[in-house]
């Protein structure tokens, strides 16, 4: 646990949240400032940072809950979508650095947009280059 840590509080108890779910590994609670109706956060226990500093194991156990807490939300608030994702690092616009999985439900009329309105920047690099930096496995 790292005490200066808001979500590592929270899963020591020493801040209050609204649990909606927990296993030995993950917490879910709901957002204080929640985008839509039922934005919920899910979060592995152990603190890691960003999402690549995760232990295979643990990494997959989160995606586990995730995929539970998304049905449970999506079935308490009476919706069938939801957008999910990580801000995952400051520049993507982390401001708790302990990785966090938020569920947002999402509504008929919401006049919210989908993952692809975040950023559009224009490639300076050809497909190609793209394609050799990346590689092709691991
Ligand atoms: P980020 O930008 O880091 O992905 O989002 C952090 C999220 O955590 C925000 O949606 C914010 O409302 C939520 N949050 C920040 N502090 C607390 C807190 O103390 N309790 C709860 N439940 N949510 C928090
Ligand atoms: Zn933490």
């Amino acid at each position: 646990m790292k005490q200066s840590c808001i979500f590592c509080r929270i899963v020591a108890g020493e801040l209050p949240a609204h649990n909606i779910y927990e296993d030995g590994d993950s917490l879910a609670f709901l957002d204080i400032n929640p985008l839509t109706e039922g934005h919920t956060l899910v979060i592995p226990k152990e603190h890691y940072e960003k999402l690549e500093e995760m232990p295979q194991d643990k990494a997959g156990k989160l995606f586990e809950a995730v995929r539970l807490v998304t049905e449970k939300v999506q079935k308490a608030m009476g919706t069938s979508s939801s957008t999910v994702g990580i801000n995952n690092g400051r520049l993507a616009g982390q401001a708790i650095p302990h990785v966090h999985v938020h569920i947002i439900p999402r509504y008929l009329g919401d006049g919210g947009g989908m993952i692809h309105s975040i950023v559009r920047k224009p490639a300076k690099r050809s497909l190609e280059e793209i394609k050799k930096a990346i590689g092709k496995e691991f």
